[in-house]
């Protein structure tokens, strides 16, 4: 066995993804933390650990990869609108997952886009964000992935999406950089081409 044998996933473990009763999925989960634990923690089973899998399990089943399970192009109920203004959604909070080390990344999101005959529920753009947040992500992944669901479902004249956040990655191991703040942004449409200054527009709001 190589050693990428030992470290890829095993495709006929987990044919129930796709299941949408979660309690399967919570159940492998649980049983794996557990065998990590055994691995991790010379103090063994004890009163303080005895539901840390089952725990575990359930948070990363229904909290941070439930957005895996969220059907995107549902959430863009939208309303026709004449306005072709700038909304801007801004200081969204944004919890993600780094998916080279499983710890969290933390930070806000903020949403521009420029209307084309149809607007969108603000709290629905909350819920974008947090469908793909919800996931094992890279941040600038994430960035342009919210960019393109809101420029494919919404059909505005322009987006811009810019996120900052602290990745726990760099904060409690590696460099040990406490603080540190990465911002990436993806423009799409009206944003890109510029002609009358709608990036700097965003981002002198932004500043606000
Ligand atoms: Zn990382």
């Amino acid at each position: 066995m190589t050693t990428r044998d030992r470290t890829s996933y095993h495709p006929d473990e987990y044919t129930r993804w796709h299941d949408p009763d979660p309690t399967p999925r919570i159940n492998r989960v649980t049983q794996e933390t557990a065998r990590i634990l055994t691995h991790l923690d010379p103090t063994g089973p004890r009163s303080g650990t005895d539901d840390t899998p089952e725990r575990v399990a359930k948070m990363w089943v229904n909290e941070l990869t439930i957005g895996y399970h969220e059907n995107v192009p549902a959430l863009f109920k939208t309303f026709k609108s004449d306005s072709k203004d700038l909304v801007i959604i801004k200081d969204i909070p944004l919890v993600s997952t780094c998916e080279h080390h499983l710890v969290p990344f933390i930070g806000h999101a903020h949403v521009g886009y420029l209307p084309e005959g149809a607007v969108v529920g603000l709290s629905k753009i909350k819920r974008v964000v947090d469908a793909y947040a919800r996931r094992l992500q890279i941040q600038e992944r994430l960035t342009s992935e919210i960019a393109d669901a809101m420029d494919e479902n919404l059909s505005p004249r322009g987006v811009m999406v810019v996120l900052e956040a602290e990745h726990l990655c760099m904060t409690i191991r590696g460099v040990q950089a406490p603080g540190t703040r990465t911002i990436t942004s993806a423009v799409r449409g009206a944003f890109n081409e510029n002609k009358e200054g709608e990036k700097e527009e965003f981002l002198r709001l932004l500043r606000r």
